[in-house]
Order: structure tokens, then sequence, then C-alpha cells
């Protein structure tokens, strides 16, 4: 008899998308005039930069021609590319991560995910709370957790992220061996600093534990006083992993091209206490179940690296800053305690109550869509994600309306 993995069982559906699509639905059809503003995705809005459409069309080229087609290239990634991020995201910042350090993956989303895959599965591990949901589901279909309860799994150890902590979550009270972190951090676009998350890379030194970092964001941090990667830290090479996506940096969603980094003195331990590799773990895991990222696609994300390219993505990134700016500035004159939108995109907002509540007001007075936080853990319950991934105009009206609705 085919049996089931049980733990998939445990896995709450995730209604938030669902409900909002829905109740948007409802609305819809009772004001069919209403043309709704969508503030609640996280998916780039603005095309991909000219040169890398130009690069993307020319490696297609190649790929039609028989002298310069290409089948299956190295499954870690074309050392083209791999390069290029050295030197640009890493040399450039006198940062050590070398070329076979780094993972090309079709997205953090799956990197993040797979990653606990070469762990233990009776490891204790730690997620902020509110968190993206990869980090906690991937470890339910694992088996570490037990069931959901009251809001929150058992086994999992939640690092509350309030207005309290300043958003950024305190050491464990309990020993952890893994920790997911995410800065700038989606959904609430706090941002940490060198120095509180060097607390974090010396707390797993110490207990030998691991740090999982999550960078999707980094293309979005303005103040230059803070990390853009955890290996700015001193001792992070050995305690941690970090993922990098071009989906929001450069439009790249659609596109799929991300990267891992695992530095070559990153280990984890067997169960006799003896060190392995997860370098070279790592490398074993993406080579036999991945095949790489097509061609033209890494061609493309190469030239976010070019000089024109580099001009682009940093105008694609003032766009949405823009955005972000102005969606600050009407939440604070409204009074609205805020964090993020200076060093990334998403502003998280004190919803003042239930945060479906202010999701419903907000959908029927303004025409206007949020995320609700209560779906990135119970500390969102109070509060609402408005995405700066939009036209400026989109986010003008936005503006207008809620300000007119919630005065
Ligand atoms: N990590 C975080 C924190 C995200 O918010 C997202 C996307 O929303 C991802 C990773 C996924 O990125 P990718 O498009 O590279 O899969």
């Amino acid at each position: 008899m085919i049996k089931i993995n049980e733990h998939f069982l445990k896995l709450q559906t995730s209604y938030l998308f669902s409900t909002i699509a829905r109740r948007v639905n409802e609305f819809q059809q009772q004001h069919p005039d209403t043309e709704i503003i969508k503030m609640g995705i996280g998916d780039a809005t603005r095309a991909l930069p000219a040169a890398c459409v130009a690069a993307f069309h020319a490696a297609v080229d190649e790929m039609a021609a028989d002298a310069t087609f290409r089948g299956y290239g190295p499954e870690q990634g074309y050392p083209f590319l791999r390069e290029k991020i050295a030197e640009n995201d890493y040399h450039g910042r006198n940062v050590d991560i070398s070329p076979d350090e780094i993972f090309i993956s079709d997205g953090a989303k799956c990197d993040t995910g797979n990653f606990q895959e070469i762990l233990a599965t009776d490891i204790v591990f730690a997620v902020p709370d509110p968190v993206y949901p990869v980090y906690v589901d991937t470890n339910v279909m694992a088996g570490r957790t037990g069931s959901f309860e009251n809001g929150r799994y058992q086994n999992i150890v939640y690092l509350e992220c309030t207005k309290k902590t300043h958003f950024i979550p305190d050491l464990p009270e309990t020993p952890v061996d893994l920790i997911y972190l995410c800065f700038p951090n989606n959904p609430t676009g706090a941002t940490i600093s060198k120095a509180d998350l060097a607390k974090w890379v010396d707390y797993a030194r110490e207990n030998r534990a691991l740090i999982l970092f999550d960078a999707a964001y980094e293309a979005f941090i303005k103040d230059e006083t803070l990390p853009h990667s955890i290996y700015e830290i001193d001792g992070a090479r050995e305690v941690a992993v970090e993922f990098r996506s071009f989906s929001k940096t450069a439009g790249f969603t659609g596109t799929r091209c991300a990267f891992t980094v695992v530095p070559k003195d990153c280990n984890a331990y067997d169960s006799m206490g003896n060190r392995q590799s997860l370098h070279a773990l790592w490398n074993r895991r993406h080579s036999t179940k991945f095949n790489g990222v097509s061609y033209p696609v890494q061609r493309s994300a190469e030239a976010i690296y070019s000089h024109a390219g580099k001009q682009q993505v940093a105008e694609i990134i003032d766009y949405y800053m823009k955005n972000a700016a102005l969606i600050r500035r009407e939440m604070d004159a409204l009074g609205r305690d805020c964090v993020g939108g200076e060093n990334s995109p998403y502003i998280w907002i004190d919803a003042g109550g239930d945060s479906w509540s202010l999701f419903d007001s907000l959908l029927n007075n303004a025409g206007v869509v949020c995320t609700p936080g209560a779906g990135f853990g119970t500390c969102g319950n109070q509060y609402i994600r408005l995405s700066a991934f939009n036209s400026y105009e989109n986010v003008q009206n936005a503006m207008t309306r809620i300000k007119t609705a919630l005065k």
C-alpha cells in the first residue's frame, strides 16, 4: 500500500491569499465601477532592465545556431555569472566569497525551502514571528514540528518581532540549532544593524548553530551603515548560509534566477560530533536534484552587473523606494505606527486592532487591498503590510483614498 508523508497533513491551508481573493471578488461584484488598487502583492511590476533584455535576446540567438548552442550547463551555474556575483556583491563590499561558493538557482523560495533537507530532522529550529511562511512549512513537511495549536506549530522556537523588540528577534531563551533570519525583512520591512547581526553570529558560533540568512531584499538598503550581507560580520563564514535573489532587484520574479552562498568553512556535525562540510553536502544535493538555470536567463542576470545594467537596476529600485517613501510618509501623517519602507519595499503598519478588520475597512471604504499581518504569524495579528511594488500613480491614488477612509 502506498503511503503518504503524513507530516504534510499538519500543514495549515494557506487561507491568506484565497481569503483575500474571495473578499476582493465579492467587493468587486457589489461595486463593479470601483477600480481596486492592490497594495498587498510582493511581485515586481517594472519591466526587466533593458540591458537584461538585450542579453536575454542575444543568448536566445546563440541557442538558435548549432555552433553556439548550449545544452546542459553546470548545475551550480555558469562561471561567468558566479564570478560577476563574487566580484560585485561580495568583493566590492570587502567580503571574502569565492565564485565556487555561489550556487545559482531558480529562486530563493526553492533554496530557503530546500536547504533544511541536508540537516538532521531532530534539530531545534527558530523562526521569527512574523515570518515568510516558506521557512516554517518546509520544516513541517520534513517532520521537524508537532501539530498546529493556537496559531503555532509545536517544537518551533518562535522569535517574536514586535514593536518592543524593534522588530528584530532577541536571542532565544532555549538553545536552538538552526535559525532563520531575513533582513531587510518580509513582511515587516525592518532592518538589522551590524552590531545586532553580530550577536546572532556570535550565538551561532558559541552554540555550533547555523544561520540561514535570507537577503532577498538587500538591494533596497539605502542606509550605508546597514549590512547587505551576513558575511560583513566577522566569523559569519563559519556559521551562515546566505540566500539572494534577482526577483525583486531586477524584476526576475517571472524570469527566475537567484543564488545561495555556502562558504567552504561552514560546517555542521554528524551524529558522532564530527564536522561535515555544508558546501560539499549542498553541492551534492543541488547537483543531484537540480539541472541548472537556463543559459539565456543566466546571461540576462549577468547583464545586471554591466555598467548599464547597474544604472537601470538602480532606477528600478529608486522607483519602488519612491513609492515606499510616499506610503511611509502618509502613514506617519495619519499617526499610524509603522516600520519599514526606508530600506525595504514593505511597510508594516499597526492596524490598531485586528488585521482583518483593517483589511475589510480599506477594501470597503477605499477600494485598496493590503495584506493582513495575521497571515505571517501570531505577531502579525495587529498589523497590515503594504507593498511598494506598484506604479507611482496607483500608490498616490491609494494613499489619497486611504487618507479619506481613515480620517
Ligand atoms: N525570500 C523572501 C523573504 C521573499 O519575500 C521572497 C519572495 O517574495 C523570496 C525569498 C522568494 O524569492 P524568489 O522569487 O527568488 O523565489
